[in-house]
């Protein structure tokens, strides 16, 4: 099969696209012919290395993606999860890999799991061909459903969906602040919000991103270029009451994010764009009985709830623009440069 790999560590130029052995489905696995893959931050991180990551060289990076059900590995059911998709079915790639035999697996926690990886990290991703996957890692979509779309929606709205909903216990009529417009979660999570019948502000960075964000849906909108102090603005644009809940994959802006959240508030973290270390005032958390709540990724379930109302198109995946997979040096670099609104994804034809 034809995939962009890397066998070494580095910038843009260590991407190959070239030959690499088609992999064969195990026992309770599909062989997928992908279609599509979108990419993530995560991918060019991965490329970069950090110390202490050990890859089984060469690597294949890519997190999300979409294609058909080409073959089945003999049959095994680990548990049971409703009726998998079969040989010829269109599916969506689910990245949160869980053994599906510990503890957390079979209580439905599957993104706690005791060996857990994701897609494209430690194990080969979609930048290819072909990949194979456990089965209850496939999401069946309707037979017309757009590959783009999918493979687009697959991790972000499972994230945001899993922070929110089932961690966030976000109810209608709360209000939401979304810390940053343009990432992927963030976006996803505006809609989330709005589905859910939340009040959603968003913080961000000039008027182009904070105008995307409204047209996703966002309410109130704080120009963080403008307003360096913004926790205060958006005090102002709530009537001084304060907003239920905060998503803040940033780190760094946790002072102020505290500062925002009504007595009982909760912080919600997927992630840390800003960097794993820094400071916070310990008595915001206890005088305003506040919560921090962290999560990564989604359990099945919720993979599953979320990808039926991305086929109902209740959610909608922001997609701008598709490289063909021998050109994902070019796609990661206009992704990790910021210069994408949505998702850059790959067309393997
Ligand atoms: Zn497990």
């Amino acid at each position: 099969m034809k995939a962009t790999l890397f066998r070494q560590h580095g910038g843009p130029e260590v991407l190959e696209y070239t030959d690499f052995p088609t992999p064969e489905p195990k026992p309770g696995e599909a062989l997928v012919r992908v279609r599509a893959a979108a990419l993530n931050r995560m991918d060019v991180m991965v490329r970069n290395g950090w110390p202490g990551l050990k890859l089984d060289m060469p690597h294949i990076n890519g997190a999300d993606g979409a294609g058909e059900i080409i073959a089945l590995g003999a049959p095994l059911q680990i548990y049971p999860f409703g009726e998998g998709p079969g040989v010829g079915h269109r599916v969506a790639i689910n990245a949160n890999l869980g053994c599906g035999g510990c503890d957390y697996c079979l209580s439905g926690w599957d993104n706690m799991c005791r060996n857990w990886h994701l897609l494209g990290e430690t194990i080969r991703g979609t930048y290819a061909e072909y990949i194979c996957l456990p089965v209850r890692q496939l999401y069946k979509l309707p037979d017309d459903f757009d590959f783009h779309q999918a493979a687009a929606a697959a991790l972000v709205y499972q994230t945001a969906w899993h922070s929110l909903i089932t961690r966030g216990h976000l109810q209608a009529g709360e209000t939401v602040l979304i810390v940053g417009a343009g990432g992927g979660v963030n976006t996803a999570s505006i809609q989330v919000a709005k589905l859910a019948g939340a009040t959603v502000a968003v913080v961000g960075s000039g008027a182009d991103k904070l105008a995307q964000a409204e047209s996703l849906g966002a309410d109130i909108l704080v120009d963080r270029s403008k307003n360096e102090e913004w926790s205060k603005a958006v005090f102002t644009a709530t009537n001084k009451r304060g907003v239920d809940v905060i998503v803040d994959n940033v780190g760094t802006t946790y002072m102020q994010s505290l500062r925002c959240l009504k007595k009982g508030g909760r912080l919600l973290t997927v992630g840390n764009s800003g960097g794993p270390r820094f400071e916070i005032d310990n008595r915001f958390v206890f005088a305003k009985h506040l919560s921090i709540i962290g999560s990564t990724m989604s359990p099945l379930k919720d993979f599953a709830t979320v990808m039926d109302l991305v086929v109902a198109g209740k959610l909608k995946p922001v997609l701008d623009k598709t490289f063909p997979l021998q050109d994902a040096a070019a796609a990661q670099e206009r992704l990790w440069k910021g210069e994408n609104f949505g998702k850059v994804t790959l067309d393997i034809a």
